[in-house]
């Protein structure tokens, strides 16, 4: 694997990424760490079926689980996807941004039915992220990328993070940074006539209907591990090695603590460990802080990770859902 670094402050990395070996490694089915604004992802030609083939087993996903395809403009989304008006209105609106918007897949479409897990829908995002979107647009491919870690494990938002978890697997990893928002994206459906929100992520609920001008429904099936009408939705996902507790009232010093905010809950200085999310309570700076913040703590060799009450509104509802993930039964 070779670790590429990428100063995105600098006019000239387009030309250091196309001189090199990267985008071959792409049109050669091989995969590449690349990151965006949400996470890193692990990357490959979306159109090639064994390139996909090696994202499920480097992740150990299950293949039920559809993958996203990442392109570099509405205009590619849809030579892949059929767009009705909201979904039109979405992808102007949100565009390039942590949304992706799953909507009828086309007939024409390149993209791989393993990628899509065989279902009549896609999953497309146009990131804000511009080394995905540059090397989609170099490869002329659009590409699949789901979070580069080990199928339900904590999703990594540094390039070493991925290296603990993929090395063997990647032929490059880019590393241009810590990611600035840090959670994955929202997941739209746009396949049945109603806007449904799939997975809550970096584009908030509020905005959303802000430009849908009603209220989002959620997801149209009940939650089965093994459906795939909603195949990302897995209760356990997320997870670090410690046990986590949500909602707690006080530290205790056998347990770590994820803290939030400026107050302080009774205890919390006997913590066995402490990582504070956000000490002034802003959500886009415990987003971009929650994976790390559980890595960290988990590190830390405490058996438990008890969190402190975040509340569920804006970017908090994402923050929550990846938490009541990382806590659920496994
Ligand atoms: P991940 O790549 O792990 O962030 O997850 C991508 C998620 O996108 C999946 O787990 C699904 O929930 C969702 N997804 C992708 N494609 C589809 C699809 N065609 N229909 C419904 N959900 C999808
Ligand atoms: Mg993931």
């Amino acid at each position: 694997m070779q670790r590429w670094t990428l100063d995105l402050n600098r006019p000239d990395w387009r030309n250091a990424l196309e001189a090199s070996a990267v985008c071959s490694a792409i049109t050669n089915g091989e995969l590449v760490a690349v990151p965006t604004e949400t996470v890193y992802g692990l990357t490959a030609d979306a159109t090639n079926g064994e390139a996909c083939a090696k994202i499920f087993a480097a992740k150990g996903r299950p293949q039920f689980n559809p993958l996203i395809s990442h392109v570099a403009s509405l205009a590619d989304a849809q030579r892949h996807g059929e767009f009705d008006s909201p979904a039109l209105d979405l992808a102007k609106a949100f565009w390039p941004g942590p949304l992706t918007l799953v909507v009828p897949k086309k007939k024409t479409s390149t993209i791989s039915d393993l990628a899509t897990a065989g279902l009549s829908t896609v999953a497309l995002r146009v990131p804000e992220g511009p080394v995905m979107r540059f090397l989609s647009e170099k490869t002329g491919c659009p590409l699949a990328a789901p979070s580069a870690n080990r199928s339900g494990k904590i999703s990594p938002t540094r390039a070493d993070d991925v290296i603990a978890d993929l090395e063997p697997c990647l032929s490059f990893i880019i590393d241009a940074g810590p990611c600035s928002i840090g959670i994955e994206s929202t997941i739209v459906g746009l396949t049945d006539g109603t806007p449904r929100l799939l997975r809550p992520g970096g584009t908030t609920r509020e905005d959303l209907q802000g430009v849908l001008g009603s209220s989002l429904q959620g997801a149209p099936t009940n939650v089965q591990p093994d459906a795939p009408e909603a195949p990302g939705m897995l209760l356990s996902h997320y997870a670090p090695n410690a046990k986590m507790s949500l909602n707690a009232c006080e530290a205790v010093p056998s347990d770590a603590l994820l803290s939030f905010g400026p107050d302080r809950v009774p205890g919390a200085d006997q913590a066995y460990a402490e990582f504070n999310l956000s000490p002034r309570g802003d959500f886009a700076e415990a987003a971009a802080n929650l994976f790390r913040g559980m890595r960290t703590l988990d590190a830390s060799g405490t058996n438990t990770i008890r969190v402190q009450f975040i509340p569920s509104f804006g970017l908090g509802e994402a923050i929550n859902d990846r938490l009541q993930r990382a806590a659920a039964p496994r």
